[in-house]
Order: C-alpha cells, then sequence, then structure tokens
C-alpha cells in the first residue's frame, strides 16, 4: 500500500509583508505542518537562531554545498545566497507531513519546475506604506537595507499571478484564518482523506 505523503508549500512575499509572522502562527496551530529550514549567506539579525531560523553559512560553505548538488533550488536574494535542503525535504515529506518553503519567486519557479503538485501562496501587504511601516516596525534592518528591500518589492510583488492562492495580509487574524482555509481545504482532499480514512472506508463500504 501507498504510504501517504505530505504536501509540498511554497509560501512568497516581498521582504516585511508578514509572511514569516503567519507562517509561526500557522504552525502553532497545525502539528502535522513544518516548515524547511533554509541555508543563508546573510547575517543572523538578533535573535535569530542558528538552526531555527536558518542555517547561517559562509559563502564559501555555500558554493561547496551547492556543488555537492544539496540544493533543491537556491537564489541570490538582495546580495545573499538562499537555498533549500534536498535531503530532508524529503525526508519530511516522505514522513507524511506537510511542508513549508519560504523562498523567493526565483526558488518557487525552480521548485514548481521538479515538483509540480506543489501548492503556491503569495502574500501581499495592503498598501506599499504598511510594507515600509512593517519593516521598520520590525526594528531589524538598517535604513539602508529596508530602503533595498522596498526597492525591490514591487518587481517581487508582480510575481503574485504565478501563484495558486493570493494571501492579502491587512488584518493579521483574517490572513491567518485565509492562510488556515487553504491548509484545512487541501487536507480534506478526496486522495488524502482516503489514505487518511482507510480503515473507517473499508468498513463502512464492506
Ligand atoms: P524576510 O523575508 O524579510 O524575513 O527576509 P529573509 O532574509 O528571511 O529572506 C530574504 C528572501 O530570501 C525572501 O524573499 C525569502 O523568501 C528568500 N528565501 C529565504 N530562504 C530561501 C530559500 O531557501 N530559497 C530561496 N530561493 N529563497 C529563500
Ligand atoms: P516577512 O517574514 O514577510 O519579512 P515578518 O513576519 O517579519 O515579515 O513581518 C514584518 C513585521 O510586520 C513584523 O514586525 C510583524 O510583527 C509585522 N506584521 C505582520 N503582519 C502584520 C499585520 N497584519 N499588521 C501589522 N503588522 C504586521
Ligand atoms: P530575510 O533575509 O529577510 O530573512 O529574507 C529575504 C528573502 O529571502 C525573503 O523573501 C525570503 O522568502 C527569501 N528566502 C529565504 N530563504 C530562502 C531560500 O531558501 N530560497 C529562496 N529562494 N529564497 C529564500
Amino acid at each position: 500500500m501507498a504510504s501517504t505523503t505530505g504536501t509540498l508549500y511554497i509560501i512568497s512575499a516581498p521582504s516585511g509583508a508578514g509572511k514569516s509572522s503567519l507562517v509561526k502562527a500557522l504552525l502553532d496551530a497545525q502539528p502535522q505542518v513544518r516548515v524547511s529550514v533554509s541555508h543563508t549567506t546573510r547575517p543572523p539579525r538578533p535573535g535569530e537562531v542558528d538552526g531555527v531560523h536558518y542555517h547561517f553559512v559562509s559563502r564559501e560553505d555555500f558554493i561547496e554545498r551547492l556543488q555537492r548538488d544539496e540544493f533543491l533550488e537556491h537564489a541570490e536574494v538582495f546580495g545573499n545566497f538562499y537555498g533549500t535542503s534536498q535531503r530532508w525535504l524529503e525526508d519530511t515529506l516522505a514522513e507524511g507531513y506537510d511542508l513549508i518553503l519560504e523562498i523567493d519567486w526565483q526558488g518557487a519557479q525552480q521548485v514548481r519546475r521538479q515538483m509540480p503538485l506543489t501548492r503556491s501562496i503569495f502574500i501581499l501587504p495592503p498598501t506599499r506604506e504598511a510594507l515600509r511601516q512593517r519593516l521598520t516596525n520590525r526594528g531589524q534592518d538598517s535604513d539602508e537595507v529596508i530602503d533595498g528591500r522596498m526597492r525591490e518589492a514591487v518587481s517581487e510583488m508582480s510575481h503574485y499571478v504565478e501563484y495558486d492562492y493570493l494571501v492579502i495580509n491587512d488584518d493579521f487574524t483574517h490572513a491567518l484564518g485565509d492562510l488556515q482555509a487553504i491548509f484545512r481545504a487541501n487536507q480534506l482532499r478526496q486522495e488524502t482523506q482516503q489514505q487518511r480514512h482507510a480503515r473507517m472506508l473499508s468498513d463502512l463500504l464492506a
């Protein structure tokens, strides 16, 4: 019998749209969902923990991993490299967990090509002003970094058309409800339910 494999989700957003906060809140409510921890050459922000928020590595280390083909996808964003490790991803899906990749649109294109069943979600802020305000309020990036991220935001946001779902993060609770609805509906798909409730179904139909 085929074992249950989890669903792979991609979540993208311009920096500061609230992606990490929404994903964290989603995970608190959904024990069968895991998030992939990327490798990055970006320096840690205050409070970021190696192995939890990212695997923080040097440029040399990143390039060696790239040459060893360890990444399912990788991209350069704001001058830093980011990549998703393939091994952990495959193991986690095989264990039946749903898995979230918080990656940019370039990485999303690479993953979709290799894993066509991936569902993708784009998160948008309600306005550009709100986006800048959130980056400022987060208080973790310099004005220079924030200016750079704002300059990139419009071209990043133009990629929303490549995604299956669009969530507007204006009111946080509302956006979280939308995100939960996407996961819940997917968990109720007939093929998934058939595997989860195999015993009950065979009893009903016996
Ligand atoms: P934040 O989104 O403002 O919190 O900033 P981050 O530094 O965490 O992320 C920077 C960019 O890199 C975002 O567009 C992320 O989606 C992207 N990113 C993070 N991890 C990965 C990854 O493993 N692969 C790819 N392709 N992009 C990533
Ligand atoms: P991202 O991971 O997309 O870069 P974060 O999750 O770090 O974004 O959120 C950026 C900042 O905006 C954080 O300080 C977060 O608390 C705040 N934030 C997130 N969603 C909302 C919202 N709906 N309204 C107001 N502030 C928000
Ligand atoms: P930050 O440096 O603010 O944590 O992230 C900046 C951007 O990098 C975000 O848009 C985030 O989604 C993206 N990012 C983070 N990890 C990865 C990754 O592994 N792959 C790709 N392609 N993008 C990533």
